[in-house]
């Protein structure tokens, strides 16, 4: 009876998420394994063997898994699968791209995007852009589950786990990795910052010229709504809510953003929100502990003057 966490690393070192799944794997109160795959491993695997609460360490390494593909992945996964009662990874966009796929091959479902687990197999999952809270109990044999990382606290590292090595079958050379594009920022990432900015579509071209100095005062990160996104004046990784990221942080600014229930269903766990909009009626207010009836292009440069 055990639990298998799929990590996942970023470079040479595990992804925070990593850690938060490892915290919805203790629900079970079962034995738990993570598997770590890839290439050039040995900085991963030390962290998750520090993790408190895990018991081994299980290390796939091949040349294949450098820049590790779905379907490579779900065959690695599905030769060690029948050891375990959970299989468990973050609601990443890898993960989400892996378990439906795992469940499949193994005749179960999956229960995505939990934000609660109340009891062994009793999850909590929001649906509806977040309006409604689903309550699933699931009495299939296997659980396969995804988390939302927001929702569940970071596993600490005290731990002393053991690392094993497993072989890894051949890449199945259905897809094949080409390159990839990261954007680099200095300012934290979007779903782990301790306070967010960000705008909507009425500041239009202005969105860097106004929001940049900001986040740079207040070590925030940017975001931005889906039809600013649409509308080219912020970059696609910075969209917030249902089809964005979904964020928690302890302050959210919201600036001129009018508040539709598909970028709330990203922001509602934040700690606190304050809303800056020109319209006394957007819907933005009633989410918002603090809220500036203002015209942004004037309230900015003010904010920005009163933080020097
Ligand atoms: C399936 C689906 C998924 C979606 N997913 C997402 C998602 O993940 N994230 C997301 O954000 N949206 C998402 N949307 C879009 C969402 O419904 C809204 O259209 C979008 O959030 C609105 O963005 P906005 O607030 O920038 O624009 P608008 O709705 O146009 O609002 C602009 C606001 O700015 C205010 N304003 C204008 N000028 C000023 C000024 N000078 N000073 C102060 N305030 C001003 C206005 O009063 C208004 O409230 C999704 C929609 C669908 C259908």
């Amino acid at each position: 009876m055990s639990v298998l966490v799929l990590a996942e690393v970023d470079g040479k070192t595990l992804k925070p998420s990593t850690y938060q799944a490892i915290t919805a794997a203790t629900y079970w109160g079962l034995a738990i394994d993570v598997l770590v795959y890839g290439k050039d491993l040995d900085a991963a695997l030390a962290e998750a063997s520090t993790i408190s609460g895990v018991r081994q360490v299980l290390h796939a390494q091949a040349d294949h898994l450098q820049h590790p593909l779905v379907e490579d992945v779900s065959d690695l996964v599905m030769t060690i699968a029948s050891d375990y009662n959970v299989i468990l990874t973050a609601h990443s966009v890898f993960g989400k791209s892996l378990l439906p796929g795992i469940a499949a091959r193994l005749d179960t479902a999956s229960i995505t995007d939990v934000i609660a687990i109340e009891a062994p197999s009793h999850y909590v999952r929001p649906s509806y852009a977040g309006n409604i809270l689903a309550h699933i109990d699931n009495h299939e044999d296997v659980q396969i589950v995804s988390v939302r990382s927001t929702a569940f606290r970071a596993a600490e590292r005290n731990g002393n786990a053991q690392i094993v090595e497993i072989s890894v079958p051949p890449s199945r050379a259905v897809s094949r990795w080409i390159s990839e594009q990261l954007s680099h920022s200095e300012r934290p990432e979007l779903n782990s910052a301790r306070v967010v900015i960000a705008g909507g579509r009425s500041l239009g071209e202005q969105f860097d010229s106004l929001l940049n100095p900001l986040a740079e005062k207040l070590d925030a990160a940017i975001g931005a709504t889906r039809a600013c996104v649409d509308a080219g004046f912020a970059a696609n990784e910075l969209q917030v809510g249902q089809t964005g990221t979904i964020i928690a942080p302890e302050l959210y600014i919201a600036v001129g953003i009018s508040g539709a229930m598909q970028h709330i269903a990203g922001i509602k766990d934040s700690k606190v929100i304050v809303a800056i909009n020109h319209d006394p009626d957007a819907p933005i207010f009633k989410y918002a502990d603090y809220g500036l009836v203002a015209d942004l292009f004037s309230a900015l440069p003010e904010l920005n003057a009163a933080l020097q």
